[in-house]
């Protein structure tokens, strides 16, 4: 007896470089996992069934870098530069937030990634916990790195970083992991990357770092180490552990060679790259590399969204500009990095990113029954070019339903909205000189580097 049958979709699966879609399938679930894809499996083998008549299944999507609880800030700093932004902006606002803050501005996310198929993240936050409680609520599945931005941060926290893996590492049925966040070089400095890189060993978890983001960072980086950012990183250990790198828009001579050889994930924000001005990572280089790339969206405060099907088609899109190239990027390579890739980077291949027995039932239905979707040509030019995040009609998480028709079954939508709505004014407040970091600009180069 299998615990639900989905019926009646059009299943799609990746065949090596392509994809193919099984019309009217049936996909079966026992114990969290795909246990059967086949043409008919009648509703009386399962405990429950789900009519998906004309319904496209496709695997879970997957954010691979993102600031969740950044929700909060979505559409409150827009059109300045990077270190105005970071500066006189998003770390004082961040200095406003409490715990309790963070878990409703994850809740909104989480809210708005089940509704758009958005199944799992690669999360890089403080307040860690409150994220964890979010993430066990609203069941879905997350890596969660626990933020830290220098010395004394890191001193002071080791104890509950410590506390934090201990009780999150493999929680929620299995659904949370929990890795260790350095900012940045720029901020942690290489000694401070060094001893991360040992506890997160000690600790037998990964690294989510954020990496060669701009120029600047980069020409940093050579004035003070002689070395680029993904070259420090590596010189301090981080790549001796799994690691994700996010942005990672500049390298240096060796540096893909560093990242393909260590099997580091790159995780490429481009709608956040595009707003800042911060540049492109080369994605079609780096794959072709044999670096493997996930699509993430970055916090709300850059991004406005945790939409992945938008992150990939502007991914998609922007290699083709920048290139010059209208064959970079086809469709089936940017479907890979929001579903099978993203698993890679995350550290999760072999149990979601793919419809295939076995993998967990990680899986979101989406109707095709909108104009924008219609003549069906192919279906996976649809996905990547016209499907919107509200054409997603169901998802379930580990064969749990999250949501059916559009309705959220785990957590309280309004209720969520109600709670952030009410801390708005006060998590916008900037005071003079209080704020969690200083991003190293012109005027201020060594200002983080010195802690
Ligand atoms: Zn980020």
């Amino acid at each position: 007896m299998y615990d639900l049958v989905i019926q009646n979709c059009h299943i799609l699966q990746f065949k090596g470089q392509t994809a193919v879609v099984l019309p009217n399938h049936s996909i079966a679930i026992s114990d969290s996992k795909i246990a059967a894809i086949a043409p008919d499996i009648s509703a009386g083998l399962s405990r429950e069934s789900i009519q998906a008549h004309g319904m496209l299944a496709i695997p879970g999507l997957v954010n691979a870098h993102a600031h969740i609880a950044m929700s909060l800030f979505r559409g409150a700093v827009e059109d300045v530069p990077i270190d105005v932004w970071f500066n006189e902006y998003i770390w004082p606002m961040e200095s406003n937030l409490e715990p309790e803050d963070v878990y409703w501005g994850a809740l909104l996310a989480l809210a708005e990634m089940i509704e758009g198929g958005v199944t799992s993240v690669a999360d890089h936050y403080f307040a860690t916990h409150e994220v964890a409680q979010a993430i066990e609520q609203a069941g879905t599945r997350a890596v969660l790195a626990w933020t830290i931005f220098d010395r004394a941060h890191a001193k002071q926290q080791t104890k509950s970083m410590a506390d934090f893996v201990a009780c999150w590492h493999g929680a929620a049925g299995g659904r949370i992991s929990t890795w260790l966040g350095p900012h940045s070089p720029y901020v942690c400095g290489r000694d401070l990357l060094a001893q991360m890189a040992r506890q997160a060993q000690e600790f037998g978890v990964g690294i989510h770092i954020h990496l060669a983001e701009t120029a600047q960072q980069v020409e940093q980086s050579i004035a003070q180490y002689g070395r680029t950012p993904v070259a420090v990183a590596h010189e301090s250990g981080l790549f001796a552990i799994p690691a994700i790198a996010a942005h990672v828009a500049h390298l240096g001579k060796g540096d893909m060679e560093l990242l393909q050889a260590h099997g580091v994930g790159v995780a490429c924000c481009p709608k956040t790259a595009m707003k800042l001005g911060s540049g492109v990572a080369p994605v079609a280089a780096m794959r072709q590399a044999g670096i493997t790339v996930g699509v993430g969206t970055d916090g709300a405060a850059s991004n406005n969204t945790y939409d992945i099907l938008e992150a990939t088609r502007l991914l998609a899109l922007l290699q083709k500009h920048e290139m010059r190239d209208p064959q970079s990027m086809p469709l089936v390579e940017a479907l890979s990095l929001a579903t099978r890739d993203g698993a890679r980077v995350l550290g999760l291949n072999g149990m979601i990113g793919e419809l295939e027995i076995d993998m967990q039932a990680d899986i979101a239905l989406l109707q095709l029954e909108a104009a924008h979707l219609h003549p069906r040509h192919d279906v996976v030019a649809d996905l990547v070019y016209s499907a919107k995040a509200s054409d997603v009609d169901t998802v379930l998480v580990a064969g749990r339903v999250l949501m059916q028709g559009r309705r959220l079954l785990t957590i309280d939508k309004a209720q969520i909205m109600r709670e952030t709505a009410a801390r708005r004014e006060r998590l916008t407040q900037r005071l003079p000189e209080r704020r969690i970091q200083t991003y190293p600009s012109n005027e201020n180069p060594g200002a983080a580097s010195s802690k």
